[in-house]
């Protein structure tokens, strides 16, 4: 590991934040070195502080610490994510005996120089004792592997001699940080602090000399680690996900279950990850062992839960959901099992996380995480490829011994952790997973905003184009949601599959599907049997492709769904000339029909939508006019000749389709939006 503080780019930071002063520049500057490497921290883990001077309401300078807030990632800090706090109220409670995490929290928040700052790190306390101006703190992979020997303090020493003190596991807050002060002052040329199972401080008068230590120190780690390795731990190369049919059906089964166990708590996503360690790990005789002994720093309970649920890959359907129904109710039933037996050694009671894992192991297929959004799978999927990482390496130079389960449920069942979970109300779709064909069109675009927006993730297909990346990425930055496109043909029946699969693969599942494709094709029907064929194509067996591809996945996930249809009004009024479209989409209703009829003991639901006149690319400018004209209209006037006299939006129809999904108990429905049109009315 080598520094990457470069001085042009430190004078850069200096400039940059020049009003909130040199030192804030440089702690930014150096806290984002730090959070931009994942061997060192991982999602929001670690903090750093820097000890300056600020002026009060009437001008005096005071010292304060500017040190993490909770919330903030080191990797993209600015200087408000770095709160001050007053310094010496902070370190009067040093003599104190003992303070509870409430009253910490608390007396830290009390002392902010900033009303609106978010809440300082629960290490602030450490931060503050300890005398040196700048301190960094990370929980470093190669520094793990070493901090979760049995013999972790005799391997320190080795390392790092007498330079670093050594401070025994102690759960973060108060006591950790008079102990890490103690540690300090029996040997005060200490350059920074090993936190045994948990991580490593490092400590320097300036911002590049903090850093720089912990470079260094995170190095003596990784050198050490490499020399002293029995067998070498094979380096981590990513490899492409299994994305075929089978991959689908397994992890669609995996979906399916965890949202129907009986400790379901909604939907989740699932998120697949393949790499060169993830495979060396999955195929280890210890696996079992090695897997279940809990996170590398306690921190990473919240992400991963302390142990993943290990299963074998089955290419039979039938025998690989019993398997999983079997091991999930053993790993209920051991969670349960941990969690009371600890609520009684402690005498204390909690409210009982969720009891599922959020880690898989699947033998054969890889690395799965679970969660109700993609960001937090691949969070949990990150923090689990840096312990296998860091297991491979304890176990190579000797025995990998994380902490044990009652300090591990400390750190679980603590508030403060736990409010780092975030507490926003999730969107009615969370978790969900909506097919869009004809995706870049307007209809089609405006429903995969309409769904986004509620927060479902989506799969979208077009055929070749801009628009279709265009639409995704738009659709990715403004709702945060995952956003899958592919260009296809969807009157290709085995392209129509390899999609509903992908569906899978990416994000575990399938939970609605907005049949939306469609060409308008013309011509007088006794000269038009050629179009009529090629519309069968488009405007009804693509249809029947999507629905049927995703009725078998959504069997085989026993979550029900929602199977919609863009029917058009043609469906039940047929226009002069149109009767190559109109023909199809008539038997697009009734293909609707027969797949409520024969699926809804499934929970599979569906419904069309009956629209007309929507300015889309449907109609090419010159069949407009030509339409509008017959009518003796202009074309503005064309879209509103209806009951209600407004015009018909593509937002509209979007709407109708999240109604159809929306409401529960319809099914074989035909949704009409058309601002009232009686000659297109269903009957
Ligand atoms: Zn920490």
């Amino acid at each position: 590991m080598e520094s990457k503080w470069v001085d042009i780019d430190a004078a850069k930071y200096i400039e940059l934040y020049k009003a909130q002063g040199e030192d804030l520049a440089l702690r930014t500057y150096t806290s984002r070195l730090l959070g931009l490497d994942p061997a060192l921290v991982l999602h929001g883990g670690g903090n750093t502080s820097v000890k300056t001077t600020q002026l009060d309401d009437l001008g005096r300078s005071i010292e304060v610490l500017c040190v993490k807030g909770s919330g903030w990632d080191m990797g993209n800090i600015e200087p408000a994510g770095l709160p001050a706090v007053s310094l010496l109220p902070l370190l009067e409670f040093r003599v104190l005996e003992k303070l509870s995490d409430e009253d910490m929290v608390n007396a830290s928040r009390r002392n902010l120089r900033s009303a609106s700052s978010p809440t300082p790190s629960v290490e602030t306390l450490l931060h503050a004792f300890l005398p040196h101006k700048f301190i960094d703190h990370t929980h470093a992979d190669a520094v793990l592997a070493i901090a979760n020997q049995p013999n972790a303090e005799e391997v320190c020493r080795k390392i790092w001699g007498d330079s670093m003190g050594i401070v025994p596991y102690i759960m973060p807050g108060f006591f950790l940080s008079k102990a890490a002060l103690d540690v300090y002052e029996q040997n005060p040329t200490v350059q920074g602090l090993i936190l045994i199972n948990h991580g490593i401080f490092t400590f320097g008068d300036s911002a590049q000399q903090a850093y720089e230590r912990m470079i260094e120190k995170v190095s003596l780690a990784e050198v050490w680690l490499e020399r002293s390795a029995a067998v070498p731990v094979p380096a981590n190369t990513q490899l492409e996900n299994r994305d075929d049919k089978l991959a689908a059906n397994c992890l669609t089964v995996l979906r399916g279950c965890l949202v129907n166990h009986a400790d379901g708590f909604g939907s989740v996503i699932l998120h697949q990850r393949r790499s060169s360690q993830i495979e060396s790990f999955l195929v280890r005789e210890d696996l079992a062992d090695l897997a279940t002994r809990g996170p590398i720093t306690p921190d990473h309970i919240i992400r991963t839960k302390q142990k993943p649920l290990i299963l074998t890959f089955d290419e039979n359907s039938a025998a690989f959901k019993a398997q999983v129904e079997a091991q999930l109710d053993a790993y209920v039933s051991d969670y349960n099992g941990y969690f009371s037996q600890q609520c009684r050694n402690k005498q204390v009671t909690r409210t009982r996380n969720h009891p599922l894992p959020i880690v898989f192991l699947i033998r054969g297929l890889g690395l799965v995480t679970m969660a109700p959004t993609v960001k937090a799978a691949a969070i949990a999927a990150d923090v689990y490829e840096h312990t296998i990482d860091t297991i491979l390496k304890a176990e190579s130079v000797g025995r990998y011994q994380p902490l044990d389960q009652s300090h591990l449920f400390d750190m679980e069942y603590w508030s403060l952790e736990q409010a780092k979970l975030g507490k926003s109300k999730p969107r009615e779709m969370e978790g969900k997973v909506t097919f869009i064909t004809g995706a870049a069109g307007g209809i089609g675009a405006a429903t995969a905003h309409y769904f986004a927006a509620r927060g479902s993730n989506l799969v979208l297909t077009d055929l070749a184009g801009e628009e279709l990346a265009n639409l995704s990425l738009e659709l990715r930055t403004t709702y945060g949601v995952t956003v899958i496109h592919m260009s296809a043909d969807i009157t290709d029946e085995a392209q129509v599959s390899r999609l509903v699969a992908r569906a899978a693969t990416s994000l575990g599942g399938l939970d609605v599907v907005v049949s939306n494709a469609g060409l308008a094709i013309t011509g007088p029907i006794h000269e038009a049997t050629e179009q009529l064929q090629k519309s069968l194509q488009i405007n009804l067996l693509s249809h029947q492709f999507l629905a049927a591809a995703s009725t078998r996945l959504m069997l085989l996930q026993g979550l029900g769904g929602c199977l919609l249809f863009n029917a058009s009004k043609s469906a039940f009024n047929p226009g002069p000339g149109f009767g190559a479209y109109s023909v199809p989409k008539a038997a697009l209703v009734a293909l609707m029909k027969q797949y409520a009829v024969e699926f809804a003991t499934a929970g599979i639901r569906t419904g069309a939508v009956n629209a007309d006149r929507i300015r889309t690319n449907l109609f090419d400018t010159d069949l407009l006019k030509a339409r509008a004209a017959a009518r003796g209209l202009t074309a503005n006037d064309y879209f509103k000749a209806n009951l209600l006299g407004l015009e018909v939006t593509a937002r509209d129809v979007a709407r109708a389709f999240y109604h159809l999904y929306a409401s529960p108990k319809t099914t074989a429905c035909v949704l009409t939006v058309d601002g009232g049109n009686i000659a297109a009315s269903p009957r």
